[in-house]
């Protein structure tokens, strides 16, 4: 029952996102006016909005005018509401559910801009900084061990998250310099915002993620010709997702790194 309700805080949450990245490039105002239908300006009531439901059950179109929502608004709830349902069913509710909800809220974000206007906002990346330095120290104390290693203290973990912040940045600061057309100001900032928020070797599994994921997806997309040769493609979404991926399961993924290695040696 209690996942249920995981599911519809994410899924809430992922339709507020949906409104913050149709406004937040436009400078306008994510709190006021409420929903509207972007078609007919009619507000939109609390059963227009539960989440994924709401979708579904006016078939994706406008109660007052049947204009099509985009789809894009039920998949971003679904997806939320998926992420909200695991980290649930790792951490229960807690300091690390609000946590992890909150880093995977502004990833998402970040992730859906990028996606639809190529754009990273400063308005969002720079109070992010600010907010996950203060963070720094605290992961350990929030039952959240980055290190996969075992506990860290909180000067550890202040270290861990600025090292590996301004070595994220910096690694990516000199990618952009040796291949200028392939990443932007955005992205060498967002990889600062990884880093001190996966800290290592979390930041390292994310990014690895988002390049490797990025990059097939890339060639898929040259391959199949849907992309130009002097086409480029939004990267940021990558870094985003891979992130999210590492900050719910990086102890996984490591474990299975180290049983391939393993297997691998025994050849
Ligand atoms: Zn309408």
């Amino acid at each position: 029952m209690l996942a249920v309700l995981a599911f519809f805080v994410g899924g809430s949450i992922g339709s507020f996102l949906n409104l913050a990245a149709d406004r937040m490039p436009a400078g306008r105002s994510i709190v006021s006016p409420r929903s509207f239908c972007e078609a007919c300006n009619r507000h939109l009531a609390s059963f227009d909005m539960v989440p994924v439901f709401s979708y579904l059950w006016l078939r994706g179109r406008c109660r007052y005018c049947r204009a099509r929502i985009p789809l894009r608004f039920m998949v971003v709830e679904a997806f939320m509401g998926a992420l909200f349902t695991s980290i649930y069913f790792r951490h229960g509710f807690g300091a690390e559910f609000i946590v992890l909800g909150i880093a995977v809220s502004l990833l998402m974000v970040v992730a859906l801009i990028d996606l639809e206007r190529g754009l990273i906002l400063n308005r969002i990346i720079y109070p992010s900084l600010v907010v996950l330095v203060l963070l720094a120290p605290f992961w350990t104390e929030l039952g959240l061990t980055r290190s996969f290693f075992g506990s860290e203290s909180m000067v550890a973990s202040l270290l861990n998250s600025i090292a590996t912040g301004l070595g994220a940045f910096l690694v990516f600061l000199a990618i952009a310099l040796a291949f200028p057309k392939g990443m932007g100001g955005g992205d060498i900032k967002l990889a600062g915002v990884i880093g001190l928020l996966a800290g290592f070797p979390g930041a390292l599994i994310a990014l690895w993620l988002g390049i490797v994921s990025g990059g097939l997806v890339a060639i898929g997309l040259l391959v199949f010709r849907k992309l130009g040769r002097k086409d480029t493609m939004p990267f940021g979404p990558f870094m985003a997702l891979g992130t999210i991926a590492a900050l719910l399961a990086g102890g996984e993924i490591i474990s299975w790194y180290q049983e391939v290695g393993d297997y691998v040696v025994r050849f």
